[in-house]
This record gives C-alpha cells, sequence and structure tokens, in this order.
C-alpha cells in the first residue's frame, strides 16, 4: 500500500472524550474518503468491535487502536497502539489500571475549582461523560465552556486545566515501557502521538524517542491534526534519522471543537515508511 492512502489512525469517541459514537465517526469518515481507519480512544478499547464492524458497513478497512497516557520524565506523552489484539489480557488490565486514578483525580480538579470560585465542576463535568470510567480534562472543558466561564476548550485548558493552573491535578499515568510493551506484546505497534505537542528540549525529547525505540517502538505520528506544516517537516527528518515508520490521523474529537475533520489533512510524505506497512497482517 503507498502513502497514497487516505488513513486516519488517530480519532476519538464517546467511549472517551469524543462527542461521537464509533458508527457516526465510520460514517463520517468514510463520507471523507478515509480508506484505512482507527478508533483510538484514550486508555480505553471498549469501542473496537463497535468500531470495526461499522468500517466494515462503510467499506472502510480498519486497525484496532488506542492512545495510552504515559508519564515520561515527570510530563505527560501519548503513545498510539495500533493492530494490537483486542482481547489480549496483558493489554486490557493495564488499560483498567491506566484509567484507575481518573475519577479521584477528577474530584481534586474539581476541588481545585471550587477553590477559585467555580463550584461543581465535578457533577458538571459528568453530565458529559459518555463512559463513567474515563471522565477526563475535556469533559470538564466542555462544562465550562457551556456554563458560560470560557468561550471555548481552548481558554479553559489555558485558564484552568494545564500544568500549574487552578483545575490541574498532576497525575501518574502508566510508564512509557510499560505502554510499548502492552502494545507490542498484543501484536501491535506502538507509536509516539503528536511529538510537537510535548513541551520537551531537544535532550529531553531525544531521550523520549531512544527511550521508546529501546522498548521496542516503531513508529511517530508525522501527520496530525495538531501539527503544522512546519512540524510536519520536522518530525518526517526525526522519522527518517531514527529509523521509525510514519502515521497519520486527525485526533478528531468533535464536529464543534475540532479544526481539523477526519481523513482531511496532507498525506504522508512519500519518501516516509507509512505505519500500515509493518500492520498489513493486521488489517480487517
Ligand atoms: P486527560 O487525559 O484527562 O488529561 O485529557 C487530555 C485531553 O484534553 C486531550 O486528549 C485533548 O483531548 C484535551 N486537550 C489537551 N490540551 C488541550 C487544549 N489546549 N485545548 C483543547 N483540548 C485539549
Ligand atoms: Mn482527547
Ligand atoms: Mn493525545
Ligand atoms: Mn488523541
Amino acid at each position: 500500500m503507498a502513502s497514497i492512502l487516505n488513513a486516519d489512525l488517530h480519532c476519538h469517541s464517546v467511549v472517551s472524550d469524543g462527542t461521537l459514537t464509533p458508527e457516526a465517526l465510520a460514517e463520517r469518515a468514510s463520507a471523507n474518503g478515509v480508506d484505512l481507519w482507527s478508533l483510538t480512544d484514550h486508555d480505553e478499547i471498549g469501542g473496537q468491535q463497535r468500531a470495526a464492524a461499522a468500517a466494515a458497513a462503510s467499506g472502510m478497512r480498519y486497525l484496532t487502536g488506542a492512545e495510552i497516557s504515559v508519564t515520561f520524565i515527570g510530563k505527560t506523552v501519548h503513545i498510539v497502539g495500533l493492530g494490537f489484539d483486542a482481547g489480549n489480557a496483558q493489554l486490557l488490565a493495564g488499560l483498567a489500571n491506566t484509567r484507575g486514578g481518573r475519577e479521584q483525580r477528577a474530584r481534586e480538579m474539581a476541588e481545585g475549582l471550587a477553590k477559585v470560585g467555580i463550584p461543581g465542576c465535578y457533577e458538571g463535568a459528568l453530565a458529559y461523560v459518555g463512559n463513567p470510567d474515563l471522565i477526563s480534562r475535556t469533559h470538564f472543558a466542555r462544562h465550562l465552556v457551556e456554563s458560560g466561564v470560557c468561550k471555548d476548550t481552548h481558554e479553559v485548558f489555558r485558564r484552568f486545566l494545564t500544568d500549574g493552573k487552578p483545575g490541574f491535578v498532576p497525575h501518574r499515568w502508566a510508564s512509557l515501557g510499560e505502554a510499548v510493551r502492552w502494545i507490542t506484546e498484543a501484536g501491535g505497534v506502538a507509536v509516539i502521538a503528536h511529538p510537537a505537542r510535548y513541551d520537551f528540549t531537544a535532550n529531553e525529547e531525544f531521550a523520549l524517542l531512544t527511550e521508546f525505540i529501546g522498548h521496542g517502538g516503531q513508529a511517530v505520528e508525522v501527520v496530525t491534526g495538531s501539527h503544522t506544516a512546519a512540524e510536519q517537516v520536522r518530525y518526517a527528518q526525526v522519522a527518517q534519522e531514527h529509523g521509525l515508520a510514519a502515521s497519520r490521523g486527525s485526533d478528531f474529537h468533535s464536529p464543534e471543537e475540532s479544526h481539523t475533520d477526519l481523513g482531511r489533512l496532507p498525506l504522508l510524505p512519500g519518501h516516509l515508511r507509512p505505519v500500515w506497512e509493518l500492520l498489513a497482517h493486521r488489517i480487517q
């Protein structure tokens, strides 16, 4: 398969912090010309069967997917897993553990917001949650927009939900080695998600790349909804320099919030090895 494939290997449904069902996402992806799709909910694979069935019904090929939250040198990094066996017991247990602290974290986030005069945010955020196991900052952001505290989710993150702000609670997710192992030992490929979005120095980024590869990670997102054109060029170079395959995905969450729609992003640069070439045997 050439890089001209319209592959979208990163998006979210109501099973995590997206607003559409797996079926509605499949329909939208297919209408936008996606050939190969993956639903990559945060820390959760409960939507995989529905997504695979909906992909088949829409004539798209499918790869299983998840986006795992990782703590690396004290910062949160996201690792996308693609093409794993969704029944793998170690992966299921690891994801369940990763989800485990979210409710307590959400209660502490609400306490922080109450202290700056915004009460009731836990209950407010819960009203937007599709999966009770997966309350995320995105649900708080939707509540704070709908209740008129901020004009959009971006403003919520900037003022309230990022490191040092009143609704931010430091959290310990999976380790990098755990996430990569859960994915690869379940037959999948691990991918560093949106590498330009981490606040890393050059040395820290080098450490992430080399440790990721050391653990068996094989790919990096080059074309994503959260990269600028210049960032795409930079991570195309990074992929080549480190011998990593390249992935492509919109990171679509919602028609109202996401500026990049499913499948509507540049093709992978032709000189890179597409991640789906490593996964030909796992495509459904
Ligand atoms: P959590 O896993 O609960 O920490 O939430 C992380 C999610 O918040 C990400 O997957 C994004 O969907 C969303 N997010 C993070 N930063 C921003 C931002 N600056 N603007 C809008 N959404 C964001
Ligand atoms: Mn998200
Ligand atoms: Mn992410
Ligand atoms: Mn994502």
